[in-house]
């Protein structure tokens, strides 16, 4: 029969791996840590593309330079990653249209200020509707909580109509919603955001992380603790423990799981609970939306794009909303590169995923002729990745519609009997974030050592009244 171990952990990203590190420095060291894929990151991710290591899933340390330190810049600055200060408040002064014009400062200033104003109308609005609501509902015994973001969308105060407008509210809507609402990240870690720059790629941090508690060897975990490649179907739980199942047929014991998996895997059928999950937590789990985002790296023989402190970003008018809308070199991070990148979000992010990258690369060709003129040469290679299609993360990061309430999260973050939830979808105050992830793990394993040491107690009691 499968050996039983304390703790079985469910997934390497940076959630799982800090969760770990807390149990084995308080002495759980009989854990086991299952991953689906065959590496340590999740999300955070490297990729060797045009002669440099991109990062395509996080690539910011968000959150830098305020009142409290934020945990990854720290580890960041511990471990000696290379970072470069970006700074994308200057992307709406580099907006093209579709002729190549540079929209002038005057209006692009104008036309956000009325982009701001207008989803800061629409969010009192919502906030109102939703008190409402919720008081309507309280009479009808009805325990629906937010309402849908999408379902607002006919409710704006202003719709935006040009392609200067959709391209503003497309950025403060997908990239600056600081502006509009207080963002956690922000308000206590700082506004600073820096790039990862570094060929060794973000997760160097959680291989250092690792470091500390798994055996590793010459930049390899060789610990017999994490397992790749073992994609969790099932967990049957009961009073006593819990078996888990994976994919190749394999069973593993434990007395507690910590299960790490993104919230697009939770809404995805991958995992089978035994018995099935209560309500009130597939409720909780269905509320919170999944967004896709989406970064297309592009390598070009030479640069003929503007370079310089206030161009590492610039925008793409267009009358499709977010249709090729935000762009980046790479100039700032490794100069003479001659990459750009491209972020698509959502609907066009699922369309892409679902096209050759051929296509994918003459379209953005076609836009980048738009606005640089049709001498410009073609792109030598492209990358495109899929986080909507991988079936280990089904979307990028949570997205909890803008008026949540709290008990969504304390719903998502519940333990159902012996299994304990974390990842960045379950930090209420950053969620989509790595620190999030981070904060997290180290707030679940917290948790579960308490409810450790409970059981224990009522171990030795039962025993003693014996
Ligand atoms: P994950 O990293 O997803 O870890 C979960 C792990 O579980 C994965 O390794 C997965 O393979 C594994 N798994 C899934 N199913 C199973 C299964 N059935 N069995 C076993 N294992 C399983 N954050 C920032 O702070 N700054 C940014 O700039 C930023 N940009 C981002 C850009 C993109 C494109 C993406 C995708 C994310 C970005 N984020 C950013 C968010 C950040 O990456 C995440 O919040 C964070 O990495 C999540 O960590 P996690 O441990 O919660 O989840």
């Amino acid at each position: 029969s499968p050996s039983r171990s304390s703790v079985v952990i469910v997934g390497a990203g940076i959630s799982g791996i800090a969760a770990a590190k807390v149990l084995a420095e308080n002495g759980v060291e009989d854990l086991v840590i299952l991953e689906a894929s065959d590496r340590v990151g999740g999300r955070i991710r490297k990729e060797s593309f045009g002669g440099v290591s991109v990062e395509l899933g996080a690539g910011w340390i968000a959150g830098v330079g305020g009142p409290l330190s934020n945990p990854v810049w720290e580890l960041a600055a511990q471990f000696g990653i290379r970072t470069c200060f970006s700074d994308y408040s200057n992307a709406r002064y580099n907006i093209y249209d579709r002729s190549g014009n540079i929209i002038p400062s005057g209006i692009a200033a104008d036309s956000y200020k009325k982009a701001v104003d207008s989803a800061i109308q629409r969010l009192r609005k919502q906030e109102e509707e939703e008190g409402e609501e919720e008081k309507a509902n309280r009479g009808h015994g009805d325990d629906r909580i937010s309402s849908n973001r999408n379902n607002n969308e006919s409710k704006r105060p202003s719709t935006p109509e040009t392609p200067v407008e959709l391209a503003i509210d497309f950025i403060l809507h997908d990239f600056e919603m600081a502006e509009v609402e207080p963002i956690s990240t922000y308000v206590d870690f700082g506004e600073r955001e820096f790039l990862v720059a570094d060929e060794r790629g973000y997760d160097y941090l959680l291989y250092k992380m690792a470091e500390e508690f798994l055996f590793t060897s010459e930049g390899r975990i060789l610990d017999n603790r994490l397992k790749l490649n073992k994609v969790v179907r099932e967990l049957q739980y009961s009073k006593s423990g819990v078996t888990v199942k994976t994919e190749d047929g394999c069973v593993y014991e434990a007395n507690y799981v910590i299960l790490s998996v993104s919230i697009g895997v939770l809404q995805s059928d991958l995992l089978a609970f035994n018995p099935p999950l209560p309500r009130w937590k597939l409720e909780a789990i269905e509320k919170c939306d999944v967004m896709v985002y989406t970064k297309i790296f592009l390598k070009f023989p030479y640069k003929f794009w503007p370079s310089g402190p206030d161009k590492e970003f610039f925008i793409y008018a267009h009358e499709r909303r977010g249709y090729y809308t935000f762009w980046q070199h790479m100039e700032n991070a490794y100069p003479g590169s001659n990459i750009l990148v491209v972020t698509l979000t959502n609907g066009e992010s699922k369309r892409v995923e679902a096209q050759p990258d051929e296509e994918t690369l003459r379209e953005a060709m076609a836009v980048l002729r738009d606005m640089f003129g049709s001498d410009i040469p073609d792109a030598i290679d492209i990358l495109v990745p899929r986080w909507w299609n991988n079936r280990f993360q089904r979307g990028s990061y949570s997205n909890y519609p803008i008026i949540s309430n709290h008990q969504v999260f304390h719903n998502i973050k519940a333990p159902v009997g012996r299994i304990f939830f974390t990842g960045e979808h379950t930090s209420e105050r950053f969620n989509g974030y790595v620190h999030g992830g981070y904060l997290s793990g180290i707030d679940t394993s917290k948790a579960l050592l308490e409810e450790m040491k409970k059981e224990k107690e009522r171990k030795t009691e039962s025993q003693t009244l014996l």
